[in-house]
């Protein structure tokens, strides 16, 4: 059985982007923190392909802060090497599913896949019938978390399971940057809004 790890949330270095619908009377289940690393990685894999879609794995830890609530830290960002491209559809292999399995055992012992992410190259940020249904049977977990990235306009959005259960798919929720970079935030998607007075304070 899959268990949370219970630690405190990693509030002091983390910085809150809110997407337009935080805030909006949703209730994710799971707040998302991300490192800087895995942004960084992220963002260079979606903007290097503008016309088709890319993707790949969040892995990281699934946590329990104090309050029993629950967190997921995505650390590292895989490119899924074996999916197919095209313009409005990315599939996960059994290939790639099978490759990240190897690369996580061999390099991330005790990680765990959080979700996943791709890239809508000028659609926008929402989830497609055909992610719903992905993200559904590969990512079933409540706490699992899919990014739809657009390079063309830079904006990205995290689409969270609600507490109640149910997937949003055109409603999608901000993060916590997780900060490596003295101080220096990354982030550029310009559909997020940076909270200066929660820096420090990991709010509901
Ligand atoms: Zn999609």
């Amino acid at each position: 059985m899959s268990q949370p790890i219970t630690t405190p949330l990693p509030a002091k270095r983390a910085s809150r982007w809110n997407s337009p619908y935080d805030g909006g009377g949703l209730q994710p289940l799971v707040n998302v923190f991300l490192t800087q690393p895995a942004y960084s990685r992220i963002c260079v894999h979606s903007v290097s392909d503008m016309k088709n879609e890319v993707g790949g794995i969040l892995v990281g830890q699934w946590c329990l802060d104090e309050n029993r609530e629950q967190f997921v830290v995505i650390e590292h960002a895989l490119p899924a090497r074996h999916t197919r491209q095209g313009s409005v559809y990315l599939t996960f292999t059994q290939d790639s599913l099978v490759d990240i399995h190897d690369q996580i055992d061999a390099n991330y012992k005790g990680q765990k896949i959080v979700g996943w992410y791709h890239t809508h190259p000028s659609m926008g940020v929402f989830l497609s019938h055909y992610d719903t249904w992905l993200h559904s049977n590969f990512f079933p977990e409540p706490w699992q978390v899919a990014l739809v990235v657009e390079p063309v306009s830079a904006t990205g959005g995290f689409f969270i399971r609600q507490r109640q259960g149910t997937l949003d798919p055109n409603r999608y929720f901000g993060f916590y940057e997780l900060d490596g970079n003295y101080g220096r935030s990354m982030v550029y998607w310009n559909n997020l809004r940076q909270l200066e007075e929660e820096k420090g304070n990991a709010a509901k």
